[in-house]
């Protein structure tokens, strides 16, 4: 779904504001289901056709303890029928948070890795290692992030298209792994540019893009910039702005936004807005990716200074 957005500041400024709802894009319409939703579900998808061709009955993967793909992964694991087992980045802090205890509730088996074993979630040492522990299983890594994802993300831009014609000028989306962002990019081929918002710290988005499109797709893409002044500081930091920015967008729009992702998304969109980045006349279409899960861990752990439930 497609929500054409009212706004004085984007009248004002002669621009266009559409959010795509993909985080009401979940393969089942229950409470459980909708965990599996916007992104992560894109990313999934075709990856649970492939382990399921494949005779895998186990899936395996990689997330903090927060993690929308974490969640996603164990609602996989129970509406389609999958094991799974999620490695955790840190130490296993008693009691569970909201994220890992649903996740233990739908049947992962959780296992928690200090920071610097996370860090070799890609060596096959470390990975054999695990099958050693667990037997065989479908990997998939952090994220979700790998070239089967981008068939889901191209389904998303396609639904995009049928939606909105021409296609908007500038498709804004937030960024972790940036796989979301590459699938975007990929599929849009050139035809309208991608608008990436970092929520990590460190100026690497670019290059894990590049490398991530070239390794899927064999070629490079130019149609896409990254706007990278959104972080807040790094993953999961927040500050008084990014907070009350969220709390009057629900007020105002009544769409809930996250801290983590689409809440940094969004006010990097708005500041642009300001900042005279969009043209007047420019269509501009953000991505609601989902993650609103994440809210209820992180109003445990903040208290309660989201003014709306998840
Ligand atoms: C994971 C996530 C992202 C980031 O996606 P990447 O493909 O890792 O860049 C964005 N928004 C939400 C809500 C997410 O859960």
């Amino acid at each position: 779904m497609i929500q054409t957005i009212e706004s004085i500041p984007f009248s004002r400024a002669g621009v266009q504001l559409h959010i795509k709802r993909d985080d009401h894009f979940y393969p089942v319409e229950s409470e459980a289901g909708r965990l599996l939703c916007g992104n992560k579900w894109r990313k999934l998808k075709h990856n649970l056709t492939e382990a399921r061709l494949k005779g895998y009955d186990t899936l395996l993967t990689f997330g903090g303890a927060f993690s929308n793909h974490i969640a996603a992964t164990a609602t996989a694991g129970v509406l389609f029928g999958f094991k799974t087992i999620g490695i955790i980045r840190g130490d296993e802090v008693s009691p569970l948070n909201h994220t890992l205890r649903v996740a233990q509730s739908h049947g992962m088996n959780l296992r928690f890795v200090s920071r610097a074993r996370y860090r070799q979630k890609s060596r096959p040492d470390f990975l054999q290692s695990l099958r050693v522990d667990y037997g065989d299983f479908y990997l998939i890594p952090e994220g979700g992030s790998n070239c089967l994802a981008m068939a889901g993300l191209a389904e998303m831009t396609d639904e995009i298209a049928e939606q909105i014609f021409p296609l908007p000028d500038w498709i804004c989306v937030a960024a972790g792994t940036g796989g979301t962002a590459a699938g975007i990019i990929a599929a849009l081929a050139g035809r309208s540019n991608v608008l990436v918002i970092p929520v990590l710290k460190g100026g690497f988005m670019r290059q894990e893009i590049e490398a991530y499109l070239f390794r899927c797709m064999g070629r490079r893409f130019n149609n896409w910039q990254i706007a990278d002044e959104y972080h807040f500081g790094g993953y999961g930091k927040y500050d008084r702005n990014l907070i009350d920015f969220i709390n009057a967008f629900y007020d105002t729009y009544q769409i809930p936004l996250d801290p983590v992702y689409t809440g940094k998304m969004m006010y990097g969109v708005f500041d642009l807005l300001n900042k005279s980045f969009f043209a007047p006349g420019t269509q501009v279409l953000a991505i609601h990716t989902g993650g609103l899960q994440g809210n209820i861990g992180f109003q445990e752990k903040n208290g309660k200074i989201l003014t709306f439930d998840y």
